[in-house]
């Protein structure tokens, strides 16, 4: 299914989730919330691009649909993606890979995230890593006056596609990791980063300079953020909240969390100097990518001078940028 949130600045974006679903509407219930999400996500990154998501509702976790039909899914996939003319461009996501895409691509030309060697923008997952590492300078700039990572400790779960780039990075950046994942062979990539492995659910309390949730959404509700260690909370997990509402419950104990859709904007950001005229450019990808320091700068000093939270103040920011956009169609 396609879901199309807004097409107001531009074409709908968004990744093809592949996951499965108890049922068809918690499926078009995701794709809704995440199509909206996407909407705001291109809005405050300043791009010419609405909001959309596509998803395939895989059929059973125990069973992975075979090679076979799997190839199948996509392609019928690919065939209701050019159904809609183009209002609605495919990317990766959970559950896809950029030779996903690839199989998309037989049956649609809008679809993007394909391989380097096929002219596309390549893996999304190192540019979205590259936004969530330049964000948490920034938030540990305003917090503890200064951007360096060296003597900072990190508490990050989900060594996925993205969390293991921005474990990477900040290792790089000489920052004390604290990692865990669900999946225990992870282990093994936490001992080549030189990070010490946690339990799952230690990563959330743990006294950590910054938690980095880098898995699946809602991992922030009343209860969690009670339980919070770390003064700060930047990652890359979508729907980090599980409702709005949380944003000032965050704001209330003084932690600084900077909006999801702000900070993980670096695959998307990458994904559309593929689609500009000139086509791919590495280089200008990293330019703009890094440019989500200063939109959530931005965003973060207009809410402590309006005294909003950070989300509202990220959706003030898409909004006016909707409205804009509205106003010149
Ligand atoms: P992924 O599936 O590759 O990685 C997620 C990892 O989290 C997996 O290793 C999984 O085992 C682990 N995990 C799941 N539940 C966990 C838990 N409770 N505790 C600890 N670990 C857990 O996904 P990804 O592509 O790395 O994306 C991670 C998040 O970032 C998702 O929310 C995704 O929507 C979001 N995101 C990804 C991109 C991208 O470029 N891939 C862009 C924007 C947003």
């Amino acid at each position: 299914m396609v879901a199309v949130h807004s097409a107001v600045r531009g074409p709908a974006l968004g990744g093809c989730r592949m996951l499965h679903y108890d049922g068809a509407r918690a499926a078009v219930r995701d794709a809704l919330r995440l199509s909206r999400a996407m909407t705001f996500k291109s809005a405050v990154a300043g791009l010419p691009l609405g909001g959309g998501k596509g998803l395939i509702m895989a059929p059973d976790p125990a069973s992975p649909a075979r090679r076979g039909l799997r190839a199948d899914a996509l392609r019928d996939f690919g065939e209701t993606v050019q159904s809609l003319g183009g209002s609605y461009i495919s990317a990766e996501d959970v559950g896809t890979s950029a030779r996903d895409m690839e199989v998309i691509a037989s049956t649609t030309q809008h679809v993007t995230g394909l391989s380097r060697k096929r002219g596309g923008s390549g893996d999304p997952s190192p540019w979205t890593a590259l936004g969530v590492e330049t964000a948490i300078r920034v938030s540990c700039e305003l917090v503890f006056g200064s951007p360096s990572l060296e003597k900072r400790t990190l508490a990050l779960a989900g060594l996925g596609h993205v969390g293991r780039h921005v474990a990477q990075l900040c290792a790089k950046g000489g920052a004390r990791l604290l990692v865990t994942d669900i999946d225990r062979s992870k282990r093994e990539l936490a001992r080549e980063l030189g990070a010490q492995w946690i339990e799952p659910a230690a990563a959330l309390p743990s006294a950590a300079d910054v938690f980095v949730p880098c898995a699946l959404g809602g991992v922030l509700d009343h209860d969690s953020v009670a339980r919070l260690g770390a003064p700060i909370v930047v990652g890359a997990a979508n729907n980090q909240l599980a409702s709005d509402d949380v944003a000032s419950a965050l704001a209330e104990r003084g932690i600084l969390w900077a909006p999801d859709f702000v900070v993980n904007a670096g695959g998307i950001i990458n994904i559309s100097v593929e689609l500009e005229p000139a086509g791919y450019d590495p280089r200008r990808a990293r330019t703009l990518v890094r440019e989500i320091g200063d939109t959530l700068r931005l965003i973060l000093d207009d809410a402590r001078a309006t005294h909003v939270s950070p989300l509202a103040a990220a959706m003030t920011l898409a909004r006016a940028r909707l409205a804009e956009a509205a106003a010149q169609s």
